[in-house]
């Protein structure tokens, strides 16, 4: 019997997996090995998942991974894009979607929202752009009530948690909003040390882009005023 007893997660899917309610029923899409639904089913008796890939190979991988940890009964592995491959019956009721760009996070939850009804909670780990992903929650009605910031392996990740609830709390403040879609209506008041850090390294980033774009032959004059707005704004995040 080769069953393995845990499944090593990294510090960034340990946080995205601490958001998934105990003994649910959820999907985690784009799941690629499959460790993330694996090692929350390991753990609770009464979890059940569903992991989505579009690829032939990840797919095949999370099966070896389902298979390994004699994890058949609990997770199932479909092929295909996005939230096409849940069915609006069969009552999942929470979404991972970690490890990629907000902008295809966003487009996923988008072109799939009409599988959303039944799903109460959305766990989403953009590795950028996690503005977009901000937004599109708003517009979904979906309330932002978690958001963590951490470093893993030399990289600074965001995880944003969106819950179906009526009560939206008291979060999106109309002056701010653009700067709270930005930089995380939570993270923004908790200024972490690793937000900080982030926010430092963004900030450089942007002043060279920002340098590069004075300097170009044609200047789009209309962009260079929004990034000299958010600038501003970093500037005035880190102080
Ligand atoms: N979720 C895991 C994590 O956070 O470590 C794996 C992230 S991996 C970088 C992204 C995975 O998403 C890849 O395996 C890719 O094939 C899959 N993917 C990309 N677009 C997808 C889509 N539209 N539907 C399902 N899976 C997708």
């Amino acid at each position: 019997n080769d069953m393995k007893a845990d499944i090593k997660l990294s510090k960034r899917l340990k946080m995205v997996a601490s958001f998934i309610s105990e003994g649910t029923f959820f999907a985690d899409i784009g799941s690629d090995h499959a460790y993330l639904p694996c090692y929350i089913c390991l753990k609770d008796e009464k979890a059940r998942a569903i992991a989505g890939e579009v690829r032939e190979g990840p797919y095949h991988r999370a099966e070896e991974t389902v298979a390994a940890y004699q994890l058949s009964d609990k997770v199932e592995v479909r092929l295909g894009d996005g939230l096409q491959i849940i069915n609006s019956d069969e009552g999942v009721k929470e979404l991972v979607v970690a490890g990629m760009g907000g902008g295809l996070i966003s487009q996923i939850i988008e072109s799939g929202k009409e599988k959303l009804t039944t799903i109460d909670r959305l766990v989403l780990q953009p590795n950028n752009s996690a503005h977009n992903v901000r937004k599109l929650l708003l517009n979904l009605g979906y309330s932002l009530t978690h958001e963590k910031i951490l470093e893993d392996n030399n990289h600074i990740y965001e995880i944003l948690v969106a819950d179906k609830i009526n009560n939206e709390p008291f979060l999106w403040n109309n002056v701010e909003v653009e700067k709270q879609l930005l930089f995380g209506p939570y993270l923004m008041e908790e200024k972490s040390p690793v937000f900080l850090k982030k926010w430092k390294i963004e900030r450089e980033k942007l002043m060279k882009v920002i340098h590069q774009m004075k300097n170009a032959k044609h200047i789009d004059y209309e962009k260079l005023a929004y990034y000299e707005t958010q600038l501003k704004w970093m500037e005035e995040i880190l102080t």
